[in-house]
């Protein structure tokens, strides 16, 4: 009969184990995946500003193209009424053209203050650029670097948990029905996905809270299932995990 009960405390406390780390290795890939498409998309709007600050600064240097050839146009103009001044009939004819000459200068001057504001305006989005290069980099090199992690999880974690889920559907194939639905509502009620515990300081390892003395020596003698009365995980004696880290050890898992 003891056997019979160590080896259905000895098989859920492997069970537990095993499942244990078949959920650190989900818990790793879960939240991977997450973060690199987070990443993804941070460095897609940081592209997008990018570019949008070069389309800027490429529409701010057409403006001034434009401008330079406003000012070259006015200047052409200014030498030809220069000339036709000095072949006037009159003072009204030449007062006119005096009129074009300064229209034109002012242009001209209007154009070069533009040029100025295009140029300072150039100057800050460069700056703007450059940190916005930056960031694009380092976004970068932070999602290359998610994305090996990722692979290098999953490619380490394929063979790990094949073994680990041949183990489980091993050890799980030991246990009566019973006793192993018992255990998955456990495991599905906590949120570590603790169903079975050893004890920690007198206290169930799960909730903590102490276990009498009593207790404490069933548990030595693995003659029988014991519930923590607080939480309703199966306590098991730290001779089980000890054994089964062991065994794990030596399958290197
Ligand atoms: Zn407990």
């Amino acid at each position: 009969m003891s056997n019979v009960v160590e080896e259905r405390l000895r098989s859920l406390t492997r069970l537990q184990v095993i499942d244990s780390k078949l959920d650190k290795i989900h818990r790793l890939r879960g939240s991977l995946p997450e973060e690199v498409s987070d990443l993804e998309d941070d460095l897609e709007g940081l592209e997008t500003r990018k570019s949008r600050i070069e389309e800027e600064i490429q529409r701010l240097n057409d403006e001034i193209r434009d401008r330079n050839t406003k000012i070259e146009d006015f200047r052409t103009q200014i030498a030809r009424y220069e000339d036709q001044q000095m072949n006037v009939k009159n003072n009204r004819e030449y007062e006119a053209l005096r009129k074009e000459i300064e229209y034109a200068n002012l242009e001209i001057l209007t154009s070069e203050k533009k040029i100025r504001q295009f140029k300072e305006q150039i100057e800050q989005k460069n700056v703007l650029l450059e940190q916005t290069s930056h960031h694009v980099e380092d976004k970068k090199n932070e999602l290359e670097e998610k994305r090996k992690e990722l692979e290098i999880i999953i490619e380490d974690t394929k063979s790990e948990e094949k073994v680990l889920k041949s183990i489980s559907e091993n050890a799980a194939s030991k246990v009566e029905d019973r006793y192993l639905i018992g255990y998955q509502k456990v495991r599905h009620n906590m949120r570590n996905g603790l169903a079975v515990v050893t004890t920690d300081r007198s206290a169930c390892g799960g909730c903590f809270s102490i276990i009498p003395p009593q207790v404490h020596i069933d548990l030595h003698r693995r003659e029988r299932l014991i519930h923590c009365e607080n939480c309703g995980r199966i306590l098991v004696d730290d001779y089980f995990f000890e054994e089964i880290n062991t065994e794990l050890e030596k399958a290197g898992v």
